[in-house]
């Protein structure tokens, strides 16, 4: 059975049961106790802080975990990014109130910088040799300069918007974050397995995502010109209609600048165009 931590409530728990749920691993976090078993597959979910995340992975606790890369990254512990997982993207950036004059990173020596991110950040400053102090606070970063905590704070930002509300301005990009696998590499040989079979269903699912499925009617004639519009996995399937010099061609496109192909399979001849979304994609 692997055991896998995630988080038990925030900003990543929808997004890591909703990866699972997509690829056929039944979640039933309607009792959220701090330990389910997956009804159709040897997993069971370790529901954590995400602060504990990368310590109950690299001691064996859990033999994965899905983490921000910033925890990972400030927690310090020996893990290794399976992969990446495309959600919980954010950034970790230096701040400062909007009215003051910002000529560049020389501009932190001497002053305080409040974060819950202290190892991240004295890291960076040390790579560029700033000498600034570290004030650590663990909640709501953004007001310490209006309190008079700090002159500048290191903290998340996705949108910004609290930067803004709180009179602050994003100066520097430091950490790029999103949420990732973790192990310790340590997994035992079936849990190996388990995790290679994880894996395959979540690049199947990723790479289905930006996919469509598209299906016409088409001159055979004009079968040439839409091979080049549509450019297929190996190529398309063309089946012959009862109609005369008609056929039905098949294929599986990039999602991206469909439009375009539809209005240009139109000009060739095409009807009954039909786009479907694909659900699995093994390729
Ligand atoms: P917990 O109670 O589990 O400790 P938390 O309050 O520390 O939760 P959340 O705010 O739920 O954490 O954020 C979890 C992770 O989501 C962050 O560590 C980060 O990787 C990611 N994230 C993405 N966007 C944001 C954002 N705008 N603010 C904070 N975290 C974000
Ligand atoms: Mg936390």
């Amino acid at each position: 059975m692997l055991r896998i931590a995630i988080q038990s409530k925030g900003r990543l728990n929808e997004d890591s049961l909703a990866l699972f749920r997509e690829i056929g691993i039944d979640v039933d976090d309607s009792k959220r106790r701090f330990l389910s078993q997956a009804p159709n597959f040897p997993i069971e979910f370790l529901y954590m802080r995400d602060d504990d995340i990368p310590q109950v992975v690299a001691n064996g606790t859990a033999g994965l975990g899905i983490v921000g890369l910033n925890e990972v990254e400030e927690k310090g512990f020996d893990l290794t990014v399976v992969t990446k997982l495309g959600f919980g993207g954010c950034r970790i950036s230096l701040a400062l109130p909007k009215t003051v004059d910002y000529p560049g990173l020389s501009w932190f020596n001497g002053k305080r910088i409040a974060t819950s991110y202290p190892n991240i950040l004295r890291k960076f400053l040390s790579e560029n040799a700033i000498d600034a102090e570290v004030e650590v606070i663990t909640g709501s970063v953004e007001i310490a300069p209006a309190a008079g905590i700090a002159d500048a704070i290191f903290d998340i930002v996705s949108s910004g918007s609290t930067l803004v509300s709180n009179g602050l301005r994003e100066v520097e990009k430091v950490f790029f974050s999103e949420a990732v696998l973790v192990s310790a590499g340590r997994l035992s040989e079936e849990d190996k397995a388990l995790l290679e079979e994880i894996l395959f269903r979540i690049e199947s699912a990723r790479v289905s995502k930006d996919k469509k499925y598209i299906l016409m009617n088409l001159p055979e004639s004009a079968v040439e010109e839409a091979v080049r519009i549509l450019p297929a996995m190996r190529s398309p399937t063309v089946m012959p209609l009862a109609a005369e010099g008609w056929c039905s061609l098949h294929s599986v496109v990039d999602a991206a600048g469909l439009w375009e192909k539809l209005r240009a399979l139109k000009a060739i001849g095409a009807e009954g165009i039909l786009v479907l979304n694909v659900d699995k994609l093994i390729p």
